[in-house]
């Protein structure tokens, strides 16, 4: 897969036992899968070194790219911008369940505790930012499976749930 941003390939990490995108040779952003990060366990168990080599990288994408298409189905990426201290914007792509992140963001979220409170914070504005165009999320099952996604996600964020007991 080609990376949505500088279109490098590739290459798959497990982090974890969820299979993740990394674009290990060009912009360092990171591609999950709504359905993998469903798999994410309570423990968050394994997810070391893969993760840990990820917060390293740099932030070298410009802050305001604009708009991605989705590397898997070629349309346009729904962004998610918030207005807070820390703020992390995410691509999401409302046909395939796909996430893309930027690796700055993965970085300055490190650098930046999330509080559990901040973390509902952020999870609830996920929830809440629905683009209209996005008519399969009117099924409820699929907005189901989108919310448990989000959650692991938003638990990804806040690093220390995975990085603390190791
Ligand atoms: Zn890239
Ligand atoms: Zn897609």
């Amino acid at each position: 897969m080609k990376c949505p941003v500088c279109q490098q390939a590739m290459v798959e990490k497990d982090f974890g036992g969820v299979k993740v995108d990394v674009c290990e040779n060009g912009c360092k952003g990171i591609w999950f899968d709504w359905f993998e990060l469903s798999k994410l366990d309570e423990q968050g168990e394994g997810l070391g070194e893969a993760l840990r080599e990820a917060l390293n990288y740099p932030r070298e994408n410009t802050e305001n790219r604009g708009k991605i298409k989705c590397p898997k189905c070629g349309v346009p990426m729904h962004i998610h911008k918030y207005k807070s201290a820390k703020e992390v914007n995410v691509d999401e792509c409302y046909s395939c369940a796909g996430f893309f992140l930027d690796s700055g963001e993965l970085r300055s979220i490190r650098d930046s505790f999330m509080s559990e409170e901040e973390e509902k914070k952020y999870l609830d504005s996920l929830l809440a930012d629905m683009p209209e165009y996005n008519q399969a999320l009117a099924d409820q099952e699929k907005e189901r499976e989108r919310a448990a996604a989000l959650l692991n996600y938003t638990r990804f964020m806040r690093l220390s749930y995975f990085i603390k007991g190791k």
